[in-house]
């Protein structure tokens, strides 16, 4: 790899949430928790601070540090199980909250999964998420059309901290469960509230 930047493995799931949050995040270094951040941050504590053990034929190992140079990625997994018979891998990574409309977090396990691939040149087809508010695990295949999705974002995540630049906001209903409401201001950033605003001021000055 060159010297261009290393891309977060996180970086990939905020932006898939919010192309905006992610270049606050990850271009302007701003960063705030609200009560689901601080919560999803001890729960990955306790994930990263178990011991490897051995159960049922099946090796855990967590907060395994990974990176895909091709790629650009680098990351800590929370959990990878592998299968002592087969060899086989599974990344686990575990949220906070249930599991989602979008696809941010199969996203974010797909890059965990090439990281894995590129560095021990084995195929991983499968990993799962652990939902810690529903204690549900759902498993996930890393079929094409998911991995051409994690792909895609991974160039535009690539492009985005390459170019310094930070989006508009979008001021949705994802703003109500971001962290950085307060930092972004969506209500006033996003364009056509700035550009109602402006024409208010221009009317009253009239
Ligand atoms: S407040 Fe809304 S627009 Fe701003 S970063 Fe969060 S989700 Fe994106």
């Amino acid at each position: 790899m060159s010297d261009q930047r290393w891309i977060p493995l996180s970086a990939l799931q905020h932006y898939a949430f919010c192309s905006r949050q992610c270049a606050l995040i990850h271009n302007e270094q701003a960063w705030a928790d609200n009560y689901l951040t601080a919560h999803g941050n001890l729960l990955h504590q306790r994930v990263d601070s178990g011991e490897p053990e051995t159960r049922k034929g099946v090796r855990f190992e967590r907060a395994v540090q990974v990176s895909a140079p091709s790629l650009r990625l680098i990351g800590k997994l929370d959990l990878v199980e592998r299968e002592l018979a087969s060899g086989r891998l599974t990344p686990v990574e575990y949220k906070r909250g249930r599991p989602k409309s979008d696809r941010s977090d199969e996203i974010q396990l797909c890059a965990q999964a090439l990281c894995l691939e590129e560095m021990l040149g084995i195929s991983v087809d499968s990993g799962a998420l652990w939902y810690w508010q529903s204690r549900r695990r759902v498993a996930v295949l890393l079929d094409s059309e998911l991995r051409a999705q994690t792909f895609g974002v991974i160039a535009q995540v690539a492009a985005l901290l390459d170019s310094g630049f930070t989006p508009e906001a979008c001021f949705d209903g994802r703003c109500r469960a971001c962290s950085l409401v307060e930092l972004c201001q969506p209500k006033w950033s996003s364009e056509d509230v700035s550009l109602d605003y402006q024409q208010a001021l221009f009317k009253e000055e009239q």
